[in-house]
């Protein structure tokens, strides 16, 4: 079964400008996704006619369906309508159900219909009106040898709901799709590229229909295999091979084969386990207390965070020893072993984790440069800690940071 391929464009200068985020074209993009038409462009393109009409010539010759948004409203540097009918070859005419509507949307407002706005009822007479009840500019649907193109409103509301009400359900009914499956492997504690050589063997192993994309982020590198197929049986039986198949080249660095993120994953560890938790946190200033809290129920297993960001709270509200931090200072070993048995001790909690590090952009010395940043883990079987080395962003340490605390947490436990 050859996939269906569809491509996206974006019609309007503020676009390309950077004036508006182009937020209609992901939103298709993951709409067709789910159903199992395959996206293989997205092209943005100014109110500009000859750039419109080209755009439409090269989709119509290499895709099964374009989708277009933007540049359908009455004015005249809305040119999408027009050139529909351009490249269509027929004319333009007032469409009386799309007149009655358009009239009704400005009655029940109370608003006069003006020659402008009865414009908008005026359509390509080779095209199928798809209707819009949140706005006056109606939707457009071409079907010629075999390909389908599709003009929807630029307002993004408008859009959407045209999407999801009329647009996804005729892409159903016109085409055969096929079942599109993505099978996720999550990693934390491990950059892309040292994941890629662990995982050569691995990658070479995959069928040509099976794709991957190394998706990677603060919150770890995520792994997507991708693939299209009839059979839902065969394609989760083929995932399940490959779950397998992984796990003696970095099964150490995988927290899941589900989209859930490492501090669900945890939470969920925790809670199976029976074990509380609570943070000292110093370089990343509550960031992995709030990560901890996104998740829903978390308060079964947090019990609380001290933000130890002073040398005096670390002593105070810690119970870390003043010589410990004159000696080795507060980004070392020996202080941040103290913060995570000191916030387990006076929480009462099973394990106690801890941070302390230059997040820079300022602050590093030769011997401690920013982004350097140790971490701890205190249960009661002692404490582990982990000397990480980041660059010079500040954000991205504290989230590094977060991620990395998390991590040795969920592996202890898996120990
Ligand atoms: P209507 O006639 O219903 O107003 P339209 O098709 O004329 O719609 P535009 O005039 O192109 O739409 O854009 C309307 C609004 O939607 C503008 O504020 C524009 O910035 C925004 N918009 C247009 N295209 C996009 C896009 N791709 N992503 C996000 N916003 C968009
Ligand atoms: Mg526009």
């Amino acid at each position: 079964m050859t996939p269906v391929k569809a491509e996206i464009l974006a019609v309007g200068d503020e676009l390309l400008y950077g004036q508006t985020l182009d937020t209609n074209s992901h939103f298709i993009s993951g709409e067709l996704d789910k159903i199992g038409v395959r996206v293989v462009r997205r092209t943005t393109v100014g109110d500009n006619e000859a750039d419109i009409l080209q755009a439409f010539a090269e989709a119509e010759s290499r895709s099964d369906i374009l989708l277009i948004s933007g540049g359908l409203g009455p004015t005249s540097d809305d040119l999408t309508k027009p050139c529909l009918a351009k490249h269509f070859g027929c004319g333009i005419r007032i469409h009386e159900e799309a007149l009655k509507e358009v009239t009704e949307f400005f009655r029940k407002r109370g608003r006069e219909l003006t020659e402008l706005n009865r414009q908008q009822a005026a359509l390509p007479e080779c095209c199928e009106k798809i209707t819009n009840p949140l706005g006056t500019a109606p939707g457009m649907w071409f079907d010629r040898n075999g390909k389908i193109f599709v003009s929807m409103p630029g307002v993004p509301h408008e859009m959407v709901h045209m999407m999801q009400t009329e647009v996804i359900p005729r892409i159903r009914q016109r085409f055969r799709l096929p079942i599109i499956a993505h099978q996720m492997v999550r990693t934390a504690g491990i950059g892309e590229s040292f994941l890629a050589e662990k995982i050569a063997p691995w990658e070479q192993s995959l069928p040509p229909h099976i794709r991957l994309a190394y998706l990677p982020s603060e919150a770890g590198v995520k792994l997507r295999l991708t693939t299209f197929g009839e059979d839902a049986g065969k394609i989760e039986k083929d995932f399940a091979a490959l779950r397998e198949s992984i796990l003696p080249l970095a099964g150490q660095y995988i927290f899941g084969f589900t989209d859930d993120p490492l501090e669900v994953v945890l939470g969920k560890l925790l809670l199976e386990k029976g074990l509380t938790l609570s943070a000292a946190e110093s370089c990343t200033g509550g960031h992995v207390s709030h990560t901890i809290t996104t998740v829903p129920g978390s308060s079964a297993y947090f019990l609380g965070s001290v933000v130890a960001y002073a040398n005096e709270v670390k002593i105070n509200a810690l119970g870390v020893n003043p010589e410990t931090l004159a000696q080795y200072g507060a980004v070392s070993e020996q202080t941040v072993a103290e913060m995570a048995s000191g916030v387990r001790q006076r929480f009462g909690t099973d394990i106690g984790i801890a941070t302390s590090g230059i997040a820079g952009p300022g602050g590093g010395t030769p011997d401690k440069p920013v982004g350097t940043i140790w971490i701890a883990c205190a249960d009661r079987n002692g404490v582990e800690t982990r000397k990480l080395q980041f660059a010079n962003a500040r954000l991205v340490n504290i989230k590094l940071t977060t991620t990395a605390v998390l991590n040795l947490v969920r592996l202890r436990i898996k120990q």
